[in-house]
């Protein structure tokens, strides 16, 4: 019996969930472990709040690393493209889709293709050739490829195109998201929508106001971190997020440890407040 697909239906003393960026965050940067936040992750298990990844990484990749963690909890993939909320009974998920689908992704990519636009996106590409490109494991190459809600591609045409590209997929309401190597094409979704949802889905479930934890570190952040009542930044590699918050902390080390220390230090400070009012 799987024990980790277990959804948290009691409510925890604390009405709290935490909602969290994976790589250079919960996840260290080089190393993608997330052992130094051991304590942390812990100590919200024996508090019972939940855990919500909420990351670029596709369904398949959050399923290994939620394995890897024992983590339970619903995650939302691809930039709040799709969430995952376990089922009661323990087997399988529920998803929903915020905005676009996979498969009306692609038939939008394939009417602009033929209206003339150069590309390749992971859906043209062999797992080995994607695993080339990003230096993923052809393993992980195949977990990367099987999506939910956003198409990763190469440009291959000119940048006059690549505008007419962008205007085209506005259209269709799709939205092309450039971020290094791979321009990414996907809804008007962002990571702030998968907050909310868990949020609502919480509050449903408890049937109380529910107050959201957030850790970010990269732009793609800044929205989800907003959105929550406390924000954690966690330090970048190169810079760190300038966010204006009136709940906001920021860690004093990068990745897992700055995650740890800072969010067993809110913890501490919310459970003391509540103690003493
Ligand atoms: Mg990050």
């Amino acid at each position: 019996m799987n024990t980790a697909a277990h959804p948290n239906t009691t409510p925890p003393q604390h009405p709290l969930i935490v909602v969290t960026d994976l790589d250079g965050c919960l996840l260290d940067h080089h190393s993608y472990s997330a052992q130094a936040a051991e304590k942390a992750l812990k100590t919200l298990k024996s508090l019972n709040i939940p855990c919500v990844f909420n990351s670029s990484k596709t369904y398949g990749e959050m399923l290994a690393l939620r394995e890897k963690l024992n983590n339970p909890d619903p995650f939302v993939c691809e930039n709040g493209g799709a969430i995952f909320i376990p089922k009661s009974n323990g087997h399988g998920y529920n998803s929903e889709i915020l905005h676009s689908s996979y498969l009306a992704i692609l038939k939008v990519l394939h009417s602009l293709r033929q209206q003339g636009f150069q590309f390749r996106g992971f859906n043209d590409m062999t797992a080995t050739e994607v695993a080339a490109l990003t230096g993923l494991s052809v393993e992980d190459a195949h977990l990367a490829k099987q999506r939910s809600a956003s198409e990763p591609l190469l440009w291959t045409g000119s940048d006059e195109q690549l505008t007419d590209f962008r205007r085209a997929l506005a259209m269709h309401n799709l939205r092309l998201l450039s971020g290094g190597r791979f321009h990414h094409v996907m809804g008007p979704n962002d990571k702030a929508h998968g907050l909310e949802f868990c949020r609502h889905h919480y509050q449903t479930l408890w049937q109380q106001p529910v107050r959201v934890i957030a850790l970010g570190d990269g732009e793609n952040d800044r929205a989800m971190l907003s959105a929550a009542d406390f924000a954690i930044v966690i330090p970048g590699i190169k810079s760190t997020l300038d966010l204006q918050h009136p709940q906001l902390r920021i860690a004093s080390k990068a990745g897992p440890a700055g995650w740890n220390e800072t969010l067993l230090s809110l913890l501490d400070d919310l459970f003391k407040e509540a103690h003493s009012g």
